[in-house]
C-alpha cells in the first residue's frame, strides 16, 4: 500500500497532539513535530526509501526510533503508538485544542471536569454557561469557545491544497490508465487552486462508465465505496478524503469541466447569461432547444454565452464575468515571472540548510537572488540570532556573493515586531541589510486596534521593506489574529511598504481577497516561501496560485523585478 509522505507526517503530528494533551515531555512532543516537518520537506517518497533499504536515520531530526516508526507505517499502514494514544485521548479534545486560548492542558481539564465526550458536548456546555464555572475558565473563554464552535470550521474537515495534491495526482494518473478512459482531469476547488479542498471532483471522458467505475473503486487507497453507479461514484480514501468520479462522453467534456469546476456562484451567473440568450446550459452542453450547440470544450461553452475562456482561478463570481465581457480580464502572473525569493531561513536560526545550500537551490530554480531572513533575537525558541551573529552572517554573505555569477544572496532578517511596534534590532544594524522583513510572532491576542497600531508603528520605521505573513494564520490550526486589514493596507500604501503573500501552503497569508485589496490600493506584494529548507523553495507555486486567485499580474509582485530594480523600489524615505 502506498503511504504518502503527508500521511506519515500527519500521523506524527497527531502523535504530538495526543502527547501534548497527555502533558508528555515537551522534547518528546517536539521530536515528533520536527520529524513531521522533515518528512513533509522530502521530495522523495519515504515508502520508496524504505523499499530500497535507505538509512532513514540519516535524515535531519530522524533517529533510530523514528526511523523504525516510519518503516512500521510504510509496511503496515498503522502506527501502534498512535493507536494506543488514540484509545486514551478522545479525538474531540485534540480538536478543542485548536480553539485559540484553550490549548492542550486546558482542553483536557475542561473535558474531564465537565465529563464531555464530543465537540457537540462542548458547544452545549458553552451555551448553557457551564464552562465559566470551571476553575481557570471565565466568561471570556466561554464566549470565545461558543463563537469558535458556531463558526464550525474546526469540525469541518478540509485538506490543505498540498496535502490534497498528494492524493489527487496519483489517483488521477490511475484513472487515466483505466481502459476506455480518453482523458481525466481534476475539477472543483482543486482546479480553482483554493487554499483548502473539501473533496475531490474527478472527471473522466469515456463511453462505458460502468466498467470505468468498477476499476475506479478498486484503487488501493479506497477505504469505503459510498456510492457506485453507471456514470458516477463516490469513495472515501483512507486519509478521509472523499472523491467523486464522473464519467461523461467526450462531446460533453467542456460543459462538464465547466460545471464541475464551479464555483457555484460562477455557474449560476453563466446559466443566467445562457437564459438571456434563450439557451440552456448544463453539465452536458449548451443547448438551443434540443440542439447541443457546444459542450466538447470549455472555450466553446464560454463562446456560446458571449465570453472568452476564463481562468479557473478567477471563477468565483467576483467580477470576472463582467471583466471578460469588457475584454478586461487581468494578465495573471505566471510561475516563470518570479525572479527570486525574499524570505528564507538557514541553520543559523530554525532552518535546516546552510547559506551555500540555500543559494545553490535558489540558483537551480533560475533565481537571481535569495534573501536570507533568519529570526531575530527575541525568537529564542526558533534560534533567533543575536546582533553579533547577524553581523557575522552579513559578512559571510558578502564573501559568498563574490563567488557567485548572476546571483546574489541578500543580507536580510525576519525581525520581530515587538508588542509596542518597536523592532527587535537597532536601526544601525538594520541599515546594514539589503532589506528587512518584519513579522509578528507573539502576542496574537492584543485586539484589533492595538494589533493594527503595532504593525503600522513597525512600518513607520523606513528600514522595514516587507511585512511578513501579515495575519499570522495557520490553515486549519490557527485563525488570523484580529487586524484591520484596510487600515494596514492603507498605511502600507502611504509608506511604500510591501506586504508578503507567504507561499507556504500551511499559511497562504495574505488571502486571495486581501491580495486583491492591496494591489487595488497600489500596494505591492512579495510572494515569498519562508523556506526552512532547500525543498521549501518549491512552495513558490502555491503562492503564485494564490496571487492568481487575487487577480495579480506580474507588475503587482515585487519579486518579479530583477534585484537592481527591486532595490530601488524597496528604498523608502
Ligand atoms: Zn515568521
Ligand atoms: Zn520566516
Amino acid at each position: 500500500m502506498p503511504v504518502h509522505n503527508s500521511e506519515i507526517a500527519a500521523m506524527f503530528d497527531h502523535v504530538a497532539d495526543l502527547l501534548e494533551v497527555q502533558s508528555a515531555n515537551r522534547f518528546r512532543v517536539r521530536a515528533y513535530r520536527n520529524a513531521a516537518n522533515t518528512i513533509r520537506d522530502q521530495s522523495r517518497p519515504m515508502a520508496r526509501m524504505v523499499e530500497e533499504g535507505a538509512d532513514l536515520s540519516q535524515l535531519p531530526d530522524i533517529g533510530d526510533d523514528l526511523a523504525g516508526k516510519i518503516t512500521e507505517i510504510v509496511r503496515t499502514g498503522h502506527l501502534e503508538l498512535l493507536d494506543e494514544l488514540s484509545e486514551d485521548v478522545p479525538e474531540a479534545i485534540v480538536e478543542a485544542t485548536r480553539i485559540p486560548g484553550v490549548g492542550p492542558k486546558r482542553a483536557r481539564a475542561l473535558f474531564e471536569e465537565l465529563d464531555l465526550k464530543s465537540l457537540d458536548d462542548l458547544r452545549q456546555a458553552a451555551e448553557q454557561g457551564r464552562i465559566a464555572d470551571v476553575k481557570g475558565f471565565g466568561e471570556r473563554t466561554q464566549a470565545k469557545i461558543r463563537e469558535e464552535l458556531a463558526e464550525g470550521d474546526i469540525t469541518e474537515r478540509r485538506f490543505r491544497l498540498d496535502t490534497a495534491e498528494d492524493f489527487a495526482e496519483p489517483l488521477v494518473a490511475y484513472v487515466r490508465r483505466i481502459d476506455g478512459v480518453q482523458k481525466a482531469e481534476i475539477a472543483g476547488s482543486y482546479r480553482r487552486r483554493k487554499e483548502t479542498v473539501g473533496d475531490l471532483d474527478i472527471l473522466a471522458a469515456g463511453e462505458d462508465g460502468g466498467a470505468i467505475i468498477d476499476r475506479f473503486v478498486e484503487y488501493d487507497e479506497v477505504d469505503k465505496v459510498v456510492s457506485k453507479g453507471k456514470t458516477r461514484s463516490t469513495v472515501t480514501l483512507r486519509a478521509g478524503l472523499n472523491v467523486d468520479l464522473r464519467v461523461v462522453p467526450e462531446a460533453s467534456w467542456g460543459a462538464a469541466m465547466h460545471y464541475f469546476t464551479g464555483s457555484k456562484a460562477h455557474n449560476v451567473a453563466g446559466r443566467r447569461r445562457a437564459q438571456d440568450r434563450s439557451l440552456k446550459l448544463n453539465e452536458y452542453g449548451l443547448y438551443d432547444g434540443e440542439t447541443r450547440i457546444s459542450g466538447a470544450t470549455e472555450e466553446g461553452v464560454y463562446e456560446g454565452i458571449g465570453l472568452p475562456w476564463i481562468e479557473p482561478v478567477l471563477r468565483e463570481n467576483r467580477g470576472e464575468i463582467e471583466a471578460a465581457e469588457k475584454g478586461e480580464l487581468p494578465d495573471l502572473i505566471k510561475p516563470d515571472d518570479i525572479r527570486g525569493d525574499l524570505h528564507a531561513h538557514t541553520t543559523a536560526s530554525d532552518g535546516r540548510n546552510s547559506l551555500l545550500e540555500m543559494a545553490e537551490a535558489a540558483m537551480e530554480r533560475g533565481y537571481g537572488y535569495l534573501a536570507i531572513t533568519d529570526h531575530s533575537r527575541s525568537q529564542t525558541q526558533a534560534g533567533g540570532l543575536s546582533a553579533d551573529k547577524l553581523e557575522a552572517q552579513i559578512d559571510e554573505i558578502a564573501e559568498l556573493n563574490e563567488g557567485f555569477e548572476g546571483f546574489r544572496l541578500l543580507a536580510s532578517c525576519e525581525v520581530d515586531i515587538l508588542e509596542n511596534g518597536d523592532l527587535d534590532f537597532p536601526d544601525k544594524l538594520l541599515a546594514r541589510l539589503d532589506l528587512v522583513v518584519a513579522s509578528v510572532h507573539s502576542k496574537f491576542n492584543l485586539g484589533e486596534e492595538a494589533q493594527t497600531d503595532r504593525i503600522i508603528r513597525a512600518m513607520d520605521n523606513p528600514a522595514v521593506s516587507i511585512i511578513g505573513h501579515p495575519t499570522g494564520r495557520l490553515l486549519g490550526q490557527r485563525r488570523a489574529y484580529p487586524v484591520d486589514m484596510e487600515r494596514l493596507i492603507e498605511a502600507a500604501g502611504e509608506r511604500g511598504c510591501v506586504l508578503e503573500l507567504n507561499a507556504n501552503p500551511n499559511r497562504l497569508d495574505l488571502s486571495d481577497i486581501q491580495c486583491r485589496m492591496a494591489v487595488e490600493r497600489g500596494v505591492k506584494i512579495a510572494i515569498s516561501t519562508d523556506a526552512h529548507a532547500t525543498g521549501g523553495l518549491a512552495h513558490m507555486r502555491y503562492g503564485v496560485d494564490q496571487a492568481r486567485r487575487g487577480w495579480l499580474s506580474a507588475d503587482d509582485v515585487a519579486n518579479t523585478l530583477d534585484w537592481s530594480d527591486l532595490e530601488k523600489m524597496l528604498k523608502r524615505g
